[in-house]
């Protein structure tokens, strides 16, 4: 592990519950409701992100042949940490949120992975994020391991200086195990450039100014270029390396992408950069489509100017139901929104050839075996949306030799990283081992040599 062991907290161990691990059964349950507004957004399945990610990890272990005493290592998070955040709201009360960074595996490097803010977040929603950063950080080679963190609080619906208050009270709880060697926050949901030069600045406050400890910064601080679109940059390197096999050319492309938001947003943008028609978008407001195709730059300034996605206007652009969405002919499908949106009472009704994950765990192991049945090529989430962890490395990098590096060079180096996992997980594919099962026993792999090495296991 990266961490000190003499100055270290005890590990957590995570008791072992009953995740789906043992039961190879896909886990699914039926669609919640949370997260839905007047019926107007797409409904997500009642499986926990914990039972995706734990499901998915078994079935690369089997394959792997995994002993049950690794896997225990691998399934538990070395640490978790729970702090009270509480803040005085505009209205006058006191708000107790919960704040928590899991540190999942460190065995390849310092712990990384983003800061979700959402009403939803919770422990096992954390700790799912973490692992999923471990093998991420692993399938595409950069020398990290795997964290993630959150607040239960609704960023969208806080004042700014109350996103600023919360965000410093919960990094002052926090900062100890954090730390350029030792963990280092990026934005997820509901988290920006913004909170993360808040959480910069408070870090600071004890430790002296240290901009690498956290990444995704603004470029005025530090931040790197290409960070802000390299999710979605990456999402779009997966499509250019999948095209051909599946006989897709970017002209006669149509793409839909569910959650309009960082990652969305720019994946539409740089999709139809490279010539492919954007037939429909969604986001927590409502569903859009168009057979003209949607100006992706347009409807990103439209909502960068305070429009919502609703009142967009363009050629052909009508609103549709988030069902109606799923439904839509095109070839490519991106899932850019939350967790568990593809499930098993829609994986059906989606009509594409590629569906590229840019939201984590956004499929269900059910509606992933649906989708494998259909014949619907699938990049996972652990390759596809991994080009923001990789950005935030070189920012990270940059940060440490206090040096820049321009937008293209940015670029190309993520264009290299991507296409490397691409092709390593390719190799590793076959008839009855799709990439999801591919990229997991790569990332698996290389983290429990990590550890045996180091001499932690
Ligand atoms: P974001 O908050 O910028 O965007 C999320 C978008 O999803 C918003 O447009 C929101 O309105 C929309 N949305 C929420 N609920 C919805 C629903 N029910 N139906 C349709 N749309 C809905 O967040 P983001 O940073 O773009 O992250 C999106 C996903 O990508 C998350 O799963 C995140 O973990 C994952 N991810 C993000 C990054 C990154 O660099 N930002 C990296 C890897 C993975």
């Amino acid at each position: 592990m990266t961490d000190d062991a003499a100055t270290a907290d005890k590990p957590t161990t995570t008791p072992q519950t009953d995740d789906g691990v043992g039961d190879r059964q896909a886990p699914d349950k039926s669609p919640r409701t949370a997260n839905q507004e007047d019926g107007r957004v797409t409904r997500r399945a009642e499986v926990s992100n914990l039972e995706i990610v734990h499901h998915y990890f078994g079935r690369a272990a089997d394959r792997l042949e995994l002993s049950d005493d690794i896997r225990a290592v691998m399934l538990s998070a070395y640490r978790e940490v729970q702090v009270q955040v509480p803040v005085r709201l505009a209205d006058g009360r006191i708000h107790v949120y919960s704040g928590y960074r899991v540190q999942h595996n460190g065995a390849r490097g310092p712990y990384k992975g983003g800061m979700r803010y959402h009403p939803e977040v919770d422990l096992d929603e954390v700790r799912a994020l973490a692992a999923l950063m471990t093998w991420k950080t692993a399938i595409v080679n950069i020398p990290f391991g795997g964290a993630k963190g959150g607040i239960n609080a609704p960023a969208d619906k806080v004042e700014r200086h109350e996103l600023q208050t919360i965000t410093r009270s919960f990094m002052s709880k926090i900062d100890k195990v954090l730390g350029p060697t030792r963990d280092i926050p990026a934005p997820d949901v509901g988290t920006n450039a913004q909170v993360m030069a808040w959480m910069m600045d408070e870090y600071g406050k004890t430790h002296g100014h240290t901009p690498a400890c956290v990444t995704g910064k603004p470029i005025a601080l530090e931040g790197s270029y290409g960070r802000e679109s390299a999710t979605g940059r990456g999402l779009v390197y997966m499509f250019r390396e999948a095209a051909p096999q599946l006989g897709l050319r970017p002209e006669e492309t149509r793409v839909v992408v569910q959650g309009f938001g960082n990652v969305g947003a720019w994946a539409a943008r740089l999709m139809q950069e490279l010539g492919c028609r954007i037939v429909g978008v969604s986001d927590a407001n409502g569903s859009l489509q168009s057979e003209a195709g949607i100006d992706a730059k347009a409807l990103h300034e439209h909502l960068q100017e305070g429009g919502r996605s609703n009142d967009f206007e363009g050629e052909g652009v009508e609103s549709i139901s988030a069902e109606e969405l799923i439904e839509l002919e095109c070839e490519v499908f991106i899932p850019a929104a939350l967790g568990g949106m593809i499930h098993a009472d829609n994986a059906d009704l989606l009509k594409c050839k590629l569906v590229i994950e840019g939201a984590n765990s956004p499929t269900t192991p059910k509606a992933d075996e649906i989708l494998n049945d259909k014949g619907i090529f699938l990049i996972p989430d652990v390759m596809a949306n991994a080009g923001g962890v990789v950005v935030s490395y070189f920012e990270w990098v940059q940060n440490l030799q206090h040096f820049r590096w321009d937008e293209r060079e940015v670029n190309d180096k993520l264009g290299g990283v991507m296409r490397r996992a691409y092709r390593q997980v390719k190799e590793r594919c076959a008839d009855d081992v799709p990439p999801r099962v591919a990229a997991y026993e790569v990332g698996i792999e290389r983290v429990v040599e990590a550890a045996q090495t180091r001499g932690y296991i």
